[in-house]
Parts: C-alpha cells; structure tokens; sequence
C-alpha cells in the first residue's frame, strides 16, 4: 500500500520534464494550428470509452494518449485561425500562473484560507477599476465568466433594489414585478440570470436597435413609461459596452442618466469590450461606464486569460456582503480582529474556490498592461484591415462592425442574388468547419444571415486576416462551380 498518492522526487521531476516537452511541443506548433478537426462525435466519444480505471497506467503512456486524443485534435483557440465567438487565445503566464496555484492549493474564500491570494484578488479588482476609468475604489469578485458577472451583477441589483421589502427572507412573492430593460443586441446570458434570480423573462423589456446596433433610447423610456403606467416597477437598465455580435456599445451616459431619472440600477455588460475602455483610442466610446452601479467583465476574453474567468464590479463592498452573507457557526473566525480580513465567502454565492486572479495578477505584472493594451489595439486594427480588405474586394460585402475588434460580412460574389447569397453563406459554415484550415461562425444581423469573425487573439498577424479571405474565397467559389 502506498502511503500517499505522490511520486517520489525523481518520479515528480522527470514527470515535469516530460510535460515541459508537451507544452513546449504545443507553443512550436501554434502558428500553424488549425481552426478546428472535423471529427465525428462517435469517433471522439471512441476514444474515451473505457470502464472506471483501478490501476495506474504508465505516466509516459498516459502523456501520449492527452497528446494523441486531447492536445493534437483541440480547437485551435490557442493559434491565429480561430474567428468563431469570442474566443482569446490565453497567455503563457496565465498558464503557468494556474499551475502554480494549483500547487500550493489555496481556497480563496476566508481571508486566513488564503491571505496573499486574497490580497492578490482584491488588488487586481482595483487595478482593472481604475484601468477602465470605472472606479478605484470599486469593490468587485472574480466569477466563472461573462455569464456569472452578468448574473452576479444582476444579484446585487435585485437584492438591492427590493432590500426593503424584505426580498432576500420572503422572496419576490407578493411583489410587484420588476422589469428589466436591455436591447435585442444584449447577450442571451441576461435571459439565464432573470430565469435564475425568479425574475423570469417576461419581465425583460428587449429594445430595438437603431442602425448601428445600439439601444433606441426613446424606446427605451417610452417602455419603462408604460411600465409605470401598467404599475411595473421597472428596475434595471442593462447598458452594452460591446456586444456580442457587432462590438457596439450603447450610449452608456444616456442609459446612466434614465436609470438615474427613473431610480433604477444600470448594469454594464462589458464582458466583451469592458477592458478596451482602458485604450485611449476608443476610451470615448465608454463615457458613463463610471456611473454603473454593477459592470460585468471577462478575462478570458481581452485580457487573454486562459478558461476561466470574469469579474462583477460593483461600487462597494456593502452591496455585496448585503447581497451574500449569510451566517455559519463554523464559519464564524473569532480569533482575531478581522476588520481588516476580507472574507470573500462574505461577499459571494461561493465557499470555496479558487484563486482565480492570480494569473490576471502574474501576467499583468510579467508583461505590463501597456503590453498587455497594446495587443488589444493590435486585434482592433486587424478588425479595421479585415474590414478594409472585405470592403476593397469585388466578392466580399461588409454588413457591419464598429470600434471594436468583430466585423461581420459576406461572400457574395457579383451577378448573385441575395437569397442565393443568404444560402450560400449558411453553406460556408459547416464546410469551413469540414476543412477546418480556420473557424468561424455566422450569426443574423436584424434578420440577415453573415460571416462573423472576432479578432480577439495576440498572436494573430495581418498575413492570417489574409488567410482567412483567401480560404473562404477558395471554399466559396468550389461550392459555386460545383452547384
Ligand atoms: C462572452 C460574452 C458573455 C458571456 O461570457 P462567458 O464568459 O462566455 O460566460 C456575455 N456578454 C457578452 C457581451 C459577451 O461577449
């Protein structure tokens, strides 16, 4: 019988050295790997299907099979071919920054679980607080992603607003409704937090989008009027910085003044462009990102972080403790003065967890934010070149993009119809993804059909923008020939 589950010395560090090969291995490979590999999904399941093992396996042979079934077919959101949702690349000290953690197995959750971790998360709330000009005191937890800083957001706001009536002991039974306000471009992870917090979505007032993708703000106030007048409370204005499909970001200081008029909570969804208002270039674009009351971010999106994390940022640290705490007898350290001890379970629907920020913390500080920004304006003029390019074609159609780093288009050869357009583009898709060479994915722009490629990747250059128009172009005219 072994007396624990660890190797000897030796073992652990040859061990090391052999994973060292393996992910230096995947680095070599980067700038060629495909976008995606065309396997069947009986064919992925194959390669799992085994009983419960009970015996070790040789440590070389099971390196060889991660290499083999994980590492060689992955999706290549890693290399310079990956356009499809909002996919970054990571960084490498993000991933070191996740082994070291993961070796000294901290909880971040009480303060004395896990001091400099803590620390550490704390620090890097005030960082990014400040960086994106939202606010250097602003209190602020690290979450899954861009869907749990929308719903945690939208927790404090629910909490909040309805403290007084008692919401968090009797529930939002016997209240009038609360209604929620975002526009159609808003991210469907909204819809999952109102069905979540007992909202329910048909309290969510969806506004149309003018043109440029952003919220209709007469609209908006004539809905939250009528609201009132049906005897609503209208209660939360979600406010885009970046949406999903085109980048656009609403009139952030127009949303923050009705929510103010109107009394309500403004909520930022900034999990997609929220840290780019850190970039002089596009900084404008944000004015009134500092007047919400909660912002949603994701680092793994621009800030290259590898999978997982986003962050909720809120005003104070009150907001969440009153949204969150609840006692616990052995939870309770009375040890010591702990005044000055953030216990994060106090301010968060989690108990354990873990120290998530540490690799925001470790590659901020191992390649500087200035890096960092500057490989954010980098994916924004590749989006502008890609737009250029797509623009300056006879057989490419911009439909639209915006500040940001997503443009979206069509292939659309001279002397074709639009619905044929319409078709052949849905076509693309699935026979991109057939070949694999690079990813991307379409989406519907008030009601029409487009190729939309996300430029949110530091290792890509301006050769691989002319690679994806290429293969496109290649693909497209074979699917023309051939009917
Ligand atoms: C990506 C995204 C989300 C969801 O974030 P996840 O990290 O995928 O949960 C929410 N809102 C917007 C605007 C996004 O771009």
């Amino acid at each position: 019988m072994k007396k624990s589950l660890d190797l000897s010395h030796q073992e652990f560090k040859s061990f090391l050295e052999q994973v060292n090969q393996l992910v230096l291995g995947q680095y070599a490979e980067l700038h060629q790997q495909k976008g995606f590999h065309d396997h069947a999904p009986k064919t992925v399941a194959s390669w799992f299907d085994e009983p419960l093992p009970e015996d070790p396996m040789d440590l070389q042979a099971l390196l060889t099979e991660v290499q083999n079934k994980v590492f060689a077919p992955a999706t290549g959101n890693m290399g310079p071919n990956m356009y499809a949702y909002v996919m970054a690349g990571g960084n490498q000290m993000g991933t070191v920054a996740e082994f070291l953690a993961a070796t000294i197995n901290q909880n971040n959750t009480k303060w004395h679980l896990a001091p400099s971790m803590t620390e550490i998360e704390k620090r890097v709330v005030q960082w990014i607080g400040k960086a994106i000009g939202y606010s250097d005191t602003a209190a602020g937890v690290m979450v899954s992603g861009g869907s749990g800083a929308n719903l945690t957001g939208l927790n404090v706001a629910r909490n909040v607003f309805l403290a007084e009536q008692n919401m968090a002991q009797s529930g939002l039974f016997g209240l009038n409704p609360i209604t929620v306000y975002g526009s159609t471009e808003t991210h469907n992870s909204v819809e999952k937090s109102l069905v979540v917090l007992g909202i329910g979505t048909d309290n969510y007032r969806k506004i149309p989008t003018s043109v440029d993708f952003k919220i209709r703000l007469d609209l908006l106030e004539q809905a939250i009027q009528k609201d009132l007048e049906a005897g609503f409370s209208p209660f939360c204005i979600i406010g885009n910085a970046g949406t999903v499909n085109t980048g656009a970001i609403d009139d952030l200081e127009a949303l923050a003044q009705l929510a103010k008029k109107y009394r309500m909570w403004f909520h930022v969804d900034g999990a997609y462009g929220g840290v780019a208002a850190a970039l002089e270039s596009v900084k404008p674009h944000y004015n009134g990102l500092e007047k919400a009351d909660s912002v949603a971010l994701d680092f793994h999106k621009w800030l290259y972080q590898p999978y997982e994390i986003g962050c909720t940022l809120v005003k104070d640290w009150g907001q969440l403790k009153r949204t969150f705490f609840q006692k616990a007898d052995y939870l309770d350290t009375a040890l010591q003065d702990t005044s000055e001890r953030l216990e994060i379970n106090e301010h968060y629907f989690q108990l354990s967890r873990n120290a998530k920020a540490f690799k925001v913390w470790m590659s901020i500080k191992a390649y500087g934010f200035g890096a960092i920004k500057a490989m954010i304006q980098k994916d924004i003029d590749l989006t502008r070149y890609l737009a250029q390019q797509v623009r300056l074609a006879d057989d490419y159609e911009l439909v639209a993009t915006d500040v940001l780093g997503v443009a979206c288009f069509r292939y659309s050869p001279q002397d074709m119809d639009d619905d044929k357009i319409t078709a052949l583009n849905q076509q693309l898709i699935p026979a991109l993804e057939t070949d694999g060479r690079v990813f991307i994915t379409g989406t519907k722009l008030h009601g029409v059909f487009v190729l939309r490629a996300c430029i949110i990747n530091h290792r890509k250059q301006q050769s691989d923008i002319d690679y994806l128009l290429e293969v496109i172009r290649e693909l497209g005219s074979k699917m023309i020939t051939h009917g």
